[in-house]
């Protein structure tokens, strides 16, 4: 066994814990500037964790917090990583107008770009909100010039999902990729495999196993997501939320660090657009 093992993706995306799409009921946007804000320090975290493994990784950012913590932003820069977006405002792309979206997904762009000094070429939506309903969002991707989103989730689950999309790379306008989060297929199935919330509930083990499983028998790089609030076990806790909303946030967080630290040393991991975007010509 001498094979060099396959590059795959980590990625991050950078908000904060009030700004999660399943607290949306519960925390009102007006309120999201007085909250205690956590995001810088967890990121600093993260990025430690990253250079002590020697990995790279894309963080996809919001244009709200780029706005309000730069800095944040010039060390992921600095750091060697790419620097991404998560759109603007965090609304899912399948709550805005056509229009909306263009000028969520326009705006952010141009706002990180001002405050890391780099060129921006990737998108994640939030929530993986573009789906079988909204695939008009890849003509705002295009027109504002990204070059690749990883916003769709080829899985069914009460929030978000395409179970019937390609589970890989593919192009869906010209010069725009959609390269979907990871999914394992068993008995014709697709299931969760690429971070969140199934990463802090299932074994470490499995999760393990299942990425192996996409780079040895697909064949493919896998993605991996998850978010700075998700090893931040002090983060303060939102009160009134349902038992499946709490449930979901906060399992297992107190063992995320730990088990970050085991994926990034079993696997390599990489930059989104060094994995999957051609160079271009100069
Ligand atoms: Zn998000």
């Amino acid at each position: 066994m001498s094979r060099v093992p396959t590059v795959n993706a980590l990625t991050v995306d950078v908000e904060d814990y009030f700004q999660v799409s399943a607290f949306a009921p519960f925390i009102a946007r007006s309120e999201w500037p007085q909250r205690e804000c956590r995001v810088e320090r967890n990121v600093e975290r993260i990025l430690a964790m990253l250079q002590a493994h020697d990995a790279k990784a894309t963080f996809f950012t919001l244009g709200w917090i780029a706005e309000r913590y730069p800095r944040v932003v010039r060390q992921i820069v600095a750091q060697g990583h790419e620097l991404a977006s998560h759109g603007y405002g965090h609304e899912r792309a399948s709550d805005l107008t056509e229009d909306a979206f263009f000028a969520d997904v326009d705006r952010a762009k141009r706002l990180l770009e001002d405050v890391g000094g780099v060129g921006v070429q990737g998108y994640r939506a939030p929530s993986f909100s573009i789906g079988s309903g909204n695939l008009w969002a890849f003509d705002g991707l295009a027109r504002a010039g990204y070059r690749y989103s990883s916003s769709i989730y080829p899985i069914r689950h009460d929030h978000y999902g395409m179970p019937d999309a390609p589970r890989f790379a593919h192009q869906v306008r010209a010069g725009l990729l959609e390269i979907p989060v990871t999914t394992v297929r068993w008995g014709g199935r697709n299931f969760p495999s690429s971070g969140g919330g199934y990463f802090r509930l299932l074994p470490y083990a499995l999760s393990r196993w299942m990425l192996r499983q996409v780079n040895e028998r697909d064949g493919q790089p896998a993605i991996f997501y998850f978010h700075p609030w998700e090893i931040d076990a002090e983060q303060p806790r939102v009160a009134g939320i349902d038992a499946k909303t709490r449930f979901r946030h906060y399992l297992n967080i107190g063992r995320m660090p730990g088990r970050l630290e085991q994926l990034l040393g079993d696997f390599s991991w990489g930059r989104m657009d060094e994995i999957f975007l051609c160079p271009r010509a100069h």
